[in-house]
């Protein structure tokens, strides 16, 4: 298969959530846009696959997601022990499988026009010797785009082009069970979050309908102590024995403040930036946001004539990326190290306060972020004498 000599005005790698929505929005713009993606959709993404209020919202009005478990009920535990559960009243985060949500995602931003290859590696991307475009050398072939957006996630190509730095690297484990014994607990509508051993640790049970996600998420370097965090988490919930659909990992990763987010004629989004809330390990509304940023901004890159013109659209990027994730990430970043440093801390308040869990509730629904409430000096306090 060949993509064939002829020039795309956007050309975006991986069709993730932030590269589809990329694609999309440059298609909408009008641009000719081509959307390489290295599997053949629908492909498995490690996920927990929750969407969170702010997710919800950055998604396209009218999209159907593909919604396997609607939760209105938490249960906090604190290394398996002081189990509370906690009613919403009505549900505040919506599970999906991967694979269906970016599917549908990317089913859209061919409806807009982009050209999707499927099974299509991008080995390499270099500035060709006009500066007015990018050479993509891929596995079927040489493409070249007048703006590339970076959407290849954790492990692509596009992040080392743009020299993303990270300052926050961590491990995910997850096992997927198929149909849980009913005295297994249960699940349909509630999602268990255990605060774990490891600092910056914790575990998740997403009920997901006919399936269980369970996973855990601690720092890149520590895979022996996760792994068995991850089998004695899965022993406790009396899952043991109970058949496995998949298990993997993935790594996530946190930009350093001052990272590159584009080189020449190329934008970064999602996790391929490093754009990830750095306690939670959130990142799907990242990468949709992202998306959205790189999306216009590529319509920009590729319509600059000159280095000028190059410059304001890039630069423009930067700023939008600043506006949009910079205080919500520094936030992220002194919830994540007070809560490295005193877990059972978090636990005591999120479990036992209702104003601490209220809270809590009104992150996940995004009616708050977390740069609103470190921006509040009783919690800008408190988060630095627990650190
Ligand atoms: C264990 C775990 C659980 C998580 N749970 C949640 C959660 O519940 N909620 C949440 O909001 N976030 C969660 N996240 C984070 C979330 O999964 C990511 O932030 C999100 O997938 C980022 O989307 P993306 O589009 O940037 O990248 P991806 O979803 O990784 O998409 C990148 C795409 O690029 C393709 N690609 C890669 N290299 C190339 C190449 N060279 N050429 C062509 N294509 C390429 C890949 O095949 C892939 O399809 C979790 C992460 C982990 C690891």
């Amino acid at each position: 298969m060949t993509i064939g000599a002829s020039d795309y005005d956007v050309a975006v790698i991986g069709a993730g959530p932030a590269g589809a929505t990329a694609a999309r929005v440059a298609a909408d713009a009008g641009c000719r846009v081509l959307l390489l993606e290295r599997a053949v959709l629908p492909r498995y993404k490690t996920c927990g696959g929750g969407l969170i209020g702010l997710s919800r919202a950055a998604l396209p009005v009218g999209f159907d997601v593909p919604v396997r478990d609607s939760i209105d009920r938490f249960t906090f535990t604190l290394g398996g022990r002081l189990s509370r559960t906690w009613q919403t009243g009505s549900p505040v985060i919506d599970l999906v499988y991967r694979d269906e949500l970016d599917a549908g995602l990317t089913a859209l931003a061919v409806d807009a026009g982009a050209k999707l290859e499927e099974g299509v590696t991008v080995n390499g991307l270099e500035r060709a010797p006009d500066g007015a475009t990018m050479r993509l050398r891929t596995s079927a072939g040489e493409v070249s785009a007048r703006a590339v957006v970076g959407a290849d996630g954790t492990s692509g190509r596009s992040g080392t082009y743009v020299g993303v730095t990270l300052d926050q690297i961590d491990l995910g484990l997850e096992t997927e069970f198929a149909r849980p014994d009913p005295a297994a607990g249960d699940w349909a509508g509630r999602i268990l979050i255990d605060w774990g051993p490891l600092p910056g640790s914790y575990g998740w049970v997403f009920p997901k309908g006919d399936a269980l996600t369970v996973g855990v998420i601690a720092a890149r370097g520590n895979g022996a102590a996760t792994r068995e965090y991850l089998a004695a988490f899965v022993d406790r919930l009396g899952l043991t024995g109970t058949p496995e659909l998949r298990s993997s990992g993935h790594l996530t990763r946190c930009r350093a403040e001052d990272s590159p987010v584009f080189r020449d004629r190329v934008l970064v989004a999602g996790d391929a930036a490093g754009l990830l809330e750095p306690w939670t390990r959130e990142g799907i509304s990242f990468a949709l946001r992202s998306g959205k940023l790189a999306g216009s901004a590529a319509v920009r890159v590729a319509a600059a004539t000159g280095e000028n013109a190059l410059g304001f659209a890039t630069a423009g990027y930067r700023a939008g990326v600043e506006s949009v994730f910079g205080a919500e990430m520094r936030a992220g970043r002194a919830f994540h190290t007070a809560f490295s440093r005193r877990p059972a801390w978090f636990h005591a308040a999120i479990a036992t306060a209702p104003p601490a869990w209220n809270v809590f509730r009104r992150f996940v629904t995004g009616e708050t972020t977390l740069s609103r409430l470190a921006s509040h000096r009783a919690v800008d306090l408190t988060l630095r004498a627990l650190s």
